[in-house]
């Protein structure tokens, strides 16, 4: 935990920082890379420095140089004052959701966001004694009507997980300002480079290193960032929790940041690409990606973001369970799996009528999630084309 480190990071553009942020070489003799420090124990010089509490660093668990490293970094993509780092991405909204809630309190989250939020707050969150409200997520400043007196925080997605619903941050942040609540926004999917969620009013964000961070699914890893005023009650919470990821994943994360750029560029593209050429397949009704002119939250996009991930969801039209089998099954550059933002392509079924309690999910059929990877569209879009048909054969 520690602040921004550099003078004036701000002056700089974001691929610049992304190359240099949380870089101190001479510090450690000129190598361009933070070391991996591992370790527990760290040795005080004299009784004086135990009772002073001066040093920097105090015990593993803690902090070391390179989970600093990687916390103000990521402080300097989001324009934050302090980042904590969590051993996942969920851990990050368990530590930012218990940072800010207590027994008796009403807390008021998005109908559309990742599954396993909506467990933390139906389960732990629960169980402590706090009532959760999703809400629709395209309810924009009629958030005040749900607001009661007992409601302490305002949870967004934008887009959504799985249906890419885009929200109005902005709305529902001044709303939320108004009434004194902070707002937790996950980030994860647009990345600090695409979109900084405390410059739309947000008070913390949770980014779900594991994702673009690392790139490469290899690493697990979250993080939250807050501005001041939150500081000391999420350094506290994170604190009092003994949260601390593991060092050889905050390494991956620190190394993955330094070509996140031109990474999700490329997905960016790629996606587009994917997601254009998917809408355009006979046996596809819709494809859900804010990105796409036709998209219904693609104003707010333009609006709020600076460009497009790798992940989109597409509807087909009426198939059974076995047709899309055959297509999935078949399919040989696609993995399916859960998990994202590596260099390679996944598809998953999903079905949002399952979970919703907020608002009726209504499609013309089955729906699919695509991460767009790093290989070649036209590839992808021949080993798509020989699912369609297997698709098409087994309906
Ligand atoms: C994956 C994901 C998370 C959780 O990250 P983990 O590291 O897998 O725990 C949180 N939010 C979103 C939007 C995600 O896609």
């Amino acid at each position: 935990m520690s602040k921004s480190s550099s003078d004036n990071p701000g002056k700089r553009r974001v691929r610049t920082r992304l190359a240099h942020a949380g870089r101190d070489p001479a510090r450690y003799h000129g190598f361009v890379n933070m070391p991996v420090y591992r370790g527990s124990t760290v040795l005080y010089p004299d009784v004086a420095a135990i009772r002073e509490k001066k040093l920097e660093y105090t015990y593993g668990r803690r902090g070391t140089p390179t989970i600093r490293a990687l916390e103000d970094a990521v402080t300097e993509l989001e324009g934050g004052e302090l980042t904590v780092l969590t051993p996942s991405g969920l851990n990050a909204i368990a530590c930012a959701l218990l940072t800010l809630v207590a027994a008796g309190d009403h807390i008021l989250v998005t109908d559309s966001t990742y599954q396993p939020t909506r467990k933390i707050c139906d389960n732990l969150l629960s169980r402590l004694g706090v009532e959760t409200t999703f809400y629709n997520p395209l309810v924009g400043n009629e958030i005040a009507d749900l607001v009661r007196d007992n409601t302490r925080l305002v949870y967004v997605e934008s887009p959504g997980s799985q249906t890419f619903e885009m929200q109005d941050l902005p709305a529902i942040a001044e709303v939320a300002r108004s009434r004194g609540l902070p707002v937790i926004a996950d980030n994860t999917w647009a990345t600090p480079l695409y979109c900084n969620p405390l410059a739309l009013g947000a008070d913390m964000v949770i980014n779900a290193g594991t994702k673009y961070f690392g790139g490469h699914a290899d690493a697990n890893l979250g993080s939250v960032t807050t501005g001041a005023r939150l500081a000391d009650q999420l350094k506290l919470t994170h604190g009092d929790m003994g949260i601390c990821p593991g060092p050889e994943d905050v390494f991956l994360c620190l190394r993955g940041l330094r070509t996140m750029a031109v990474r999700l560029e490329q997905h960016r593209l790629s996606a587009l690409e994917m997601a254009r050429w998917l809408d355009a397949q006979p046996e596809v009704a819709r494809v859900l990606h804010p990105g796409l002119e036709s998209d219904p939250g693609h104003a707010l996009w333009q609006r709020d973001f600076t460009g497009s991930s790798g992940l989109f969801s597409v509807i087909l039209k009426p198939a059974s369970d076995e047709a899309i089998a055959a297509m999935l099954d078949g399919l040989e550059l696609f993995g399916m799996g859960f998990s994202w933002g590596s260099y390679e392509s996944l598809v998953i079924p999903f079905d949002p009528s399952s979970y919703r309690t907020a608002t009726v999910w209504q499609s013309e059929g089955p729906a699919l999630r695509f991460h767009i990877g790093l290989e070649d569209v036209e590839d992808l879009k021949a080993d798509l084309g020989e699912g369609f048909k297997r698709l098409t054969a087994a309906r």
